[in-house]
């Protein structure tokens, strides 16, 4: 049971690792506790697998360190991801702001990683639990594991975040990095929904399944995209986005007419008899959710009755809305852990750890996390192939 590679987590940057490493000539063994090969992958994108993001840049990465991820986005593009798939004849399109997705769904990414760690002589254990791991005395290192023991010269830990624990996240990954002395930066539940106070909630949860077109924006970070107002909150993209940027007391603000100037708009019907609810269908806005959004700001009645001074509140609020959520929906929700191996740690390079030869983190295990939109995976195939090159 010696090999010179063992992989731990068959998810999205274990099987990139294993298949790089394979094709080197490294007799390499891919472990997973789960039954099920790639869980992730498998219910990513709606089933479809936004598998990378053509504009993937390091600026589009949360890290302690911003430009730690640099060196594996170069080192493995989008581009050497597409250019997989185009190998394999394998369709895929493009939603919307460079993401990427295929159109056999996720089962075909997942059925072409398994491909390719078979072509490079891959052995892949899955429903394998892993009790301990040690070095060896003279380099390498030492599992126990519940099909016996096992040793390799690399090993590398892909057992990813704590987002989705029910199908199969652990805290692994951080727990082996402490072990070896490695810090761990804080964890935080990241493109998750955000959820309303008792108040907000009251007035918003009727409305639930409302999507607007809005700006979010939380401290310097805003994004363009749809908010939806769901029973706890809200969510959608434009929310997951910002999630990421959010703690706890932060405020979230809302710009509700992000192509309008609204108080233009709000001064061409000066003299109108249009209600003002009614008025804001122009802008997508469902009747109920004017309503309600209008009687909690303090505004009703004609579009004519707005007095100059109550036009700007109304244009300053339907721009600015200040929401205080007072938190997130959790691991059970979050589509990935924000924090993790801390890349003080690691070389950029090669994603070993500088102070333990031998031992690489890949994937989500380690603190650097994507943006919503494909950025995630694009992560994984990065930081898999680097280290799958020097394990
Ligand atoms: C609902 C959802 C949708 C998503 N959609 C997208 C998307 O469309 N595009 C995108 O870019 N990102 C998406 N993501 C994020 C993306 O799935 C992850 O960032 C990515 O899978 C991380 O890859 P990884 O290999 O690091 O970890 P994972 O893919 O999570 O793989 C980790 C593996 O390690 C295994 N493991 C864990 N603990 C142990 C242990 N103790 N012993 C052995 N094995 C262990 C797990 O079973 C798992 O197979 C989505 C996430 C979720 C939850």
């Amino acid at each position: 049971m010696q090999f010179d590679v063992i992989i731990i987590g068959a998810g999205a940057a274990g099987l990139m690792c294993a298949a790089t490493a394979g094709r080197r000539g490294r007799k390499t063994l891919l472990l997973d506790h789960a039954a099920k090969l790639a869980e992730k992958i498998r219910i990513s994108g709606g089933g479809r697998c936004n598998f990378t993001n053509v504009n993937a840049r390091f600026d589009c990465y949360l890290s302690d360190n911003p430009h730690f991820c640099r060196s594996a986005l170069a080192q493995y593009t989008p581009q050497d991801f597409i250019d997989l798939l185009d190998r394999h004849g394998i369709g895929y399109h493009e939603k919307k702001l460079g993401q990427l997705f295929c159109d056999e769904g996720s089962e075909r990414i997942i059925a072409m990683l398994a491909e390719e760690c078979e072509a490079a002589g891959v052995e892949r254990r899955m429903g394998v639990a892993i009790s301990s791991v040690a070095s060896r005395e003279g380099g390498g290192f030492a599992l126990e594991a519940s099909v016996g023991g096992l040793a390799c010269e690399s090993l590398v830990i892909a057992t990813g975040g704590l987002s989705i624990p029910q199908i199969g996240a652990t805290p692994f990954g951080y727990q082996v990095a402490e072990q070896f002395g490695l810090p761990v930066t804080r964890l935080s539940p990241a493109l998750v929904p955000l959820t309303f106070h008792v108040e907000d909630a009251e007035t918003f949860a009727p409305l639930a399944g409302v999507s607007l077109d809005v700006e979010a924006r939380v401290g310097k970070a805003r994004f363009r995209e749809n908010v939806l107002f769901t029973h706890k909150g809200v969510s959608g993209p434009a929310i997951l986005q910002v999630s990421s940027y959010w703690e706890p007391g932060m405020e979230l603000t809302l710009d509700l007419l992000p192509a309008t100037d609204a108080e233009a708009w709000l001064e061409e019907r000066a003299g109108s008899e249009q209600l003002i609810a009614n008025a804001m269908a122009e802008h997508g806005w469902p009747k109920r959710f004017a309503e309600a959004w209008l009687e909690r700001q303090g505004f009703a009645g004609r579009l004519k009755d707005l007095v100059p001074k109550r036009r700007k509140q109304l244009a300053e609020s339907l721009h600015n809305w200040r929401i205080k959520p007072n938190g997130t929906q959790g691991y059970k929700k979050a589509e990935v852990t924000r924090g993790g191996v801390s890349t003080k740690a690691l070389s950029s390079k090669t994603m070993m750890a500088n102070e333990a030869p031998g031992l690489f983190f890949i994937g989500e295990v380690v603190d650097v996390t994507g943006w919503l939109g494909g950025y995630n995976f694009q992560w994984a195939w990065s930081s898999g192939h680097v280290a799958g090159m020097n394990c």
